[in-house]
């Protein structure tokens, strides 16, 4: 059967944990080339020896266009092409606006928004050539805020903003954009929380239901990006089914 990730070239931002590297094993599962970037250089180092095809480390650091670019120069290099575009390094800092560390609401834009616009335009060009795609791991999050998310919504609002306007852009050139929108999935990602209270919510909330895996998520990239070429699957909302 025709296997339409076959020797395709992958960048995978954010892989070192979660969702992203759970995403670059599915997807070099599927026959894919996959680039993995994020700054844990020996996390990287741990998943390319799990991987189950050829897969390449490379230091990022979102926030630097000059880092992006170098990844996505490297991969080019490495497999010749670029045909898919991950967007999933991300940061949640959640807390109430009152009182707020700034500089966590500085990290997560620089992260969450402005990283994940840096890679697209740092791959676009090469996207076009192969007609590929971008894959943006927004969330729930990007459809509706709630209180102490006030960032970390507008963040994740922002991308699902540019990615439809990247659509639009770049749609007719056979270049497809998909946007998925997790709810909560089991990862580090709350470990990061410096605020008591959203770490305890975090906990309580991760206890009190049965929590999408990180592979869930990778299996909802991999549908989007093995339909066949007319199909363009451009939203993916996946929550667990105990979540409200
Ligand atoms: P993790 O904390 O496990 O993964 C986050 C990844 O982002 C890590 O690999 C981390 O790597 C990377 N990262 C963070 N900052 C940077 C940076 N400046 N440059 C490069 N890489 C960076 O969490 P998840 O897997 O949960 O998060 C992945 C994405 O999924 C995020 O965009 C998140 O917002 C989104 N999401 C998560 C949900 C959840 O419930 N977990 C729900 C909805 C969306 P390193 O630190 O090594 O650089």
């Amino acid at each position: 059967m025709n296997n339409p990730l076959e020797g395709k070239g992958v960048l995978v931002t954010g892989a070192s944990s979660g969702i992203g590297r759970a995403t670059a094993l599915a997807l070099s599962g599927a026959g894919a080339r996959v680039a993995v970037g994020a700054r844990r250089a020996d996390r990287l180092r741990a998943l390319t020896g799990d991987a189950p095809g050829e897969m390449l480390a490379l230091d990022l650091d979102v926030t630097d266009p000059e880092s992006v670019r170098d990844a996505v120069a490297a991969t080019v290099a490495r497999f010749g092409t670029l045909d898919v575009l991950v967007n999933n390094a991300g940061v949640m800092l959640s807390g109430p606006i009152l009182g707020a560390d700034t500089a966590e609401w500085t990290r997560m834009v620089e992260t969450n928004l402005l990283g994940s616009m840096y890679a697209v335009h740092a791959a676009l060009p090469h996207l076009l050539s192969t007609r590929g795609a971008v894959v943006q791991i927004s969330s729930t999050s990007g459809r509706t805020a709630s209180a102490a998310s006030g960032v970390y919504a507008a963040t994740k609002f922002g991308v699902n903003a540019f990615s439809e306007a990247l659509r639009q852009e770049v749609t007719a050139q056979g270049v497809r954009v998909v946007v998925i929108e997790p709810g909560f999935v089991a990862t580090e990602l709350t470990s990061h929380l410096t605020d008591p209270t959203m770490r305890a919510a975090a906990r309580d909330m991760a206890d009190s239901m049965r929590t999408l895996q990180a592979e869930d998520v990778a299996a909802a990239v991999r549908y989007a990006l093995t339909q066949p070429e007319h199909v363009a699957v451009n939203e993916i909302l996946i929550r667990p089914t105990d979540q409200t």
